[in-house]
């Protein structure tokens, strides 16, 4: 598909991500970004910028989230910023200006990183404006104040392909940071220009990744054909497929950045770099290369436990101190399938990888049926799981026989129709003989008891 050269533009990325905290930015309102969450909720004098408002302190949990995706990106980490103004008139906007760490004169938190083949140029924390409705003229401002980060790209893509493979990655690793709040999703903006044909135009706030895709192949085709000469500032419109001019672009000064008298300027000690830097999670291609060549896992197992930083997390606890193989299936299947049934995530049960390598260890030792080990899992097994006596399996000929012909007696239909030739009944009088054992019967032992039972 060399012909299709041509066609590549040059397209670099803004994106903007939630960060995860308690507070918003410069106030104690909750951080929420709950859908469906009554609107201005979550607010104060502060966040709602009323005159004489004042910003708090800023949020130290937000700076250190920040630092955190800044050495992720691979930056370099700037040790002191300077809180900006910048300027405009929004409905969103009620004190006229956001703050932020970006802007003219500001030194960005981190900077001339490289991900995945690209180059970030800068990213930065800033406070997200309110949200308004221009259909209605409300405005809620519980997103007024939330912590964002800004990525800023070099323009290394040349395709839609490209931007959102690279785009995938990024989210990845942003959860295992769990720094970013990615189902709060991701607002992008992307500059897109065809070398030697067109001027830089900017696509404004795109929200999901086959729109980004959808939008940047339009865009490259439209300057192509249309040769424009002019900087501007376009949104995508999803319905259409098409991008629609906004406006024509502002420049930095437009803006009016000027330093904030009110907020003090952040230093970030060297010390405090190092620490975070120490404490990052391994990123998710190093996880699936350990999964692959330290555990054997096969790839399509391992890019299932790779998918949550929890979940490798575990199985590297649990396949440390018991057979991977044999660890596998009872974290893939079986624990995924117990957080699925709960819609929950690891992080939010009780599960200690310490005790749940004892309660499979009791089944690869033959301690418990693998149907028991299954029905502890589901009832949050307790913390420290010794099988006590009523819970272990059930080996013993004369205890299981003693099943069986109580089964058989109670069901006496099954039987006849057993020795008639019904097969079937063989495995309806197994069902009741794991039923009346709470499924601690040793399933072969019973089988080959109840197989004698019936021939009497
Ligand atoms: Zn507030």
């Amino acid at each position: 598909m060399k012909a299709e050269v041509i066609q590549e533009g040059m397209i670099g990325l803004e994106i903007h991500v939630y960060l995860v905290t308690k507070e918003k930015l410069f106030c104690k309102c909750i951080a929420s970004r709950e859908k469906g969450l009554k609107a201005n909720t979550n607010i104060c004098p502060i966040c709602t910028g009323l005159p004489g408002a004042k910003p708090m302190l800023p949020n130290k949990v937000a700076v250190e989230k920040a630092v955190q995706v800044g050495l992720m990106l691979g930056c370099k980490i700037n040790n002191h910023l300077i809180w900006q103004r910048k300027h405009y008139d929004w409905p969103d906007l009620p004190k006229g200006y956001q703050n932020t760490l970006s802007g003219s004169f500001a030194v960005p938190v981190g900077e001339k990183g490289k991900f995945h083949g690209i180059t970030i140029s800068s990213m930065h924390l800033e406070e997200d404006p309110a949200s308004w409705d221009p259909e209605t003229g409300c405005v809620d401002y519980n997103r007024s104040g939330l912590p964002l980060v800004e990525i800023i790209t070099a323009p290394d893509f040349s395709t839609a392909e490209e931007v959102i493979d690279w785009l995938k990655k990024l989210l990845h690793a942003l959860a295992y940071l769990k720094a970013a709040d990615t189902n709060a999703g991701i607002k992008v903006d992307v500059n897109v220009s065809v070398p030697g044909i067109s001027e830089r135009v900017e696509i404004k706030n795109i929200s999901s990744l086959e729109s980004i895709g959808n939008a940047i192949d339009y865009e490259i085709e439209r300057q192509r054909k249309d040769k424009c000469k002019e900087k501007e500032t376009r949104r995508y419109d999803s319905t259409s497929g098409k991008t629609v001019k906004m406006r024509s672009k502002e420049d930095a000064e437009d803006y009016r950045f000027l330093s904030d008298p009110d907020l003090q300027d952040i230093i970030i000690d060297q010390k405090m770099i190092s620490l975070m830097k120490e404490s990052l999670p391994e990123a998710p291609e190093i996880k699936l290369e350990k999964l692959v060549k330290k555990y054997k896992i096969d790839e399509e197992n391992a890019s299932i436990l790779a998918k949550h930083i929890d979940i490798v997390e575990f199985f590297e606890r649990v396949a440390d101190k018991i057979d991977a193989k044999f660890a596998l299936p009872w974290v893939t299947v079986e624990l995924l399938r117990f957080l699925n049934y709960h819609s929950t995530t690891l992080d939010k049960v009780n599960i200690d990888p310490e005790h749940f390598i004892a309660l499979i260890m009791l089944v690869r030792d033959g301690k418990i049926t693998p149907l028991k080990g299954k029905e502890i899992l589901n009832q949050f097994y307790p913390k420290s799981f010794v099988p006590n006596a009523g819970e272990g399996k059930i080996s013993d000929v004369k205890e299981l026989e003693k099943v069986a012909r109580d089964v058989v007696a109670k069901n006496a239909k099954a039987a006849a129709d057993y020795k008639a030739g019904e097969n079937k009944s063989f495995d309806f009088l197994m069902g009741e003989i794991m039923k009346a054992t709470q499924k601690r019967a040793d399933f072969k032992i019973a089988r080959n008891v109840l197989e004698k039972v019936l021939k009497n």
